[in-house]
């Protein structure tokens, strides 16, 4: 294996689903749903493999699906996207990231992100040779914050590209419109690129609204949309996710892209723009549903003596299990699934700064009432 790719070998995904097979654990670890989206997305794509579209389909996805991506975000945002030049369809958003990083980043060249960062923004900024560079968030409250004076020291001469993901995993953190402007101030000053994550972007709780940063001034013309089926739609198996953004960049993820996947699975294609263009009431139901799976997991986490931080969107809540006498969250989450019968993961698998961020875990609230009830009464024998 080439040394650059070394400390990436095995996910903590797969390290901690492994764990909670092996001990029929509970997993509260890796972020899927264990409930199925939309029949009437299920049924179109059903309809679509009996319908025989089981060839390559188009490099840049199915026309349908770009179209309804490009509808998708005029109706819910006010942006204008040309399907046929500003929409790329990718294998979920891992492929999205990928693409948008080996097609932008130039080796030795500077990548910003917001540290905890999800696990495959590093890897990608090492296998396009580029440098990360993180800007902690920091505790606020019961919550978090993004530093701001540490964002503007992050960007140096050297910087391409900021990594944003706002919902952010894993701490469920909504960056503010004041945080955004700051980071449109900063990629406009230093002609840098954003690249959003926005995978989260159906799924804010409390009455939070989504903002995506191609909306702010400036920002359109030099920033790349990442979203997904994956989460909005409960289906993290299909794979299908899109990118967004001004032709010239949307090119340089296709080129990579090209090269990764050549194309997307085509049967779920034709499914997911169905949902896009009809399923949208189901969604706001299910994050209504999901607001109240976070309740009862932050009640059950509070109840077994957890320190429990606020999730404001996403699938995960953050706790500190310092007072049950754990200081090392990463062996706490090695130990558990065989102790309690529950599986999470250590924030400290998405960070560079170990020593700051040793003492949490990541803990995913997609799951029906009754296992989040099951989990409760598992993670109660802590106490
Ligand atoms: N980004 C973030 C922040 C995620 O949590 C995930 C997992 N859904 C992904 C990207 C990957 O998305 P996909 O499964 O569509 O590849
Ligand atoms: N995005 C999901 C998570 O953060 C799944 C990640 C994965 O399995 N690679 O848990």
């Amino acid at each position: 294996m080439v040394e650059r790719l070394v400390p990436f070998s095995t996910t903590i995904f797969a390290e901690m689903s492994a764990l909670a097979v092996a001990h029929d654990a509970i997993n509260l670890g890796q972020g899927f749903p264990d409930t199925d989206g939309p029949a009437s997305m299920l049924a179109a794509a059903v309809e679509a493999i009996n319908d025989g579209q089981n060839q390559y389909p188009p490099g840049i996805g199915v026309p349908s699906l770009r179209q309804a991506v490009a509808r998708h975000q005029r109706e819910h945002y006010g942006l204008d996207y040309d399907p046929d030049t500003e929409v790329l369809v990718t294998v979920g958003a891992t492929e999205a990231i990928a693409g948008a990083i080996v097609g932008l980043v130039e080796p030795g060249r500077e990548v910003v992100m917001v540290e905890p960062y999800y696990d495959s923004y590093a890897a990608t900024v090492a296998m396009a040779g580029g440098v990360r560079r993180t800007v902690p968030l920091v505790p606020d409250g019961d919550g978090f914050r993004l530093d701001r004076d540490r964002l503007a020291a992050a960007f140096t001469p050297a910087t391409s590209v900021i990594l944003v993901n706002s919902p952010h995993n894993p701490t469920g953190t909504v960056l503010s419109d004041d945080d955004l402007a700051e980071i449109a101030r900063l990629c406009i000053d230093h002609d840098v690129v954003a690249v959003t994550d926005e995978v989260y972007e159906h799924l804010l709780f409390d009455g939070r609204t989504h903002r995506p940063l191609a909306t702010f001034p400036g920002m359109r013309e030099r920033t790349l949309r990442i979203s997904s089926a994956a989460k909005t739609f409960n289906c993290t198996g299909w794979k299908v996710g899109w990118i967004s953004g001004p032709p010239e960049l949307v090119a340089a993820a296709r080129a990579a892209k090209q090269f990764m996947s050549y194309v997307g699975s085509g049967p779920f294609q034709p499914a997911v723009a169905h949902a896009l263009d009809t399923e949208m009431t189901w969604v706001t139901e299910s994050a209504v549903r999901l607001q109240h799976q976070r309740d009862l997991l932050a009640a059950a986490l509070t109840d077994a003596g957890f320190g429990v931080h606020r999730s404001e969107a996403t699938y995960f809540i953050c706790a500190d299990p310092r007072p049950l006498g754990f200081d090392d969250a990463a062996q706490f989450c090695r130990e558990l699934p065989a102790t309690v019968g529950v599986a999470a993961v250590p924030v400290s698998a998405f960070v560079d700064d170990h020593d700051s961020w040793r003492h949490l875990v990541r803990f995913a609230f997609s799951k029906q009432e009754h296992v989040i009830a099951e989990a409760a009464d598992r993670l109660r024998k802590l106490r």
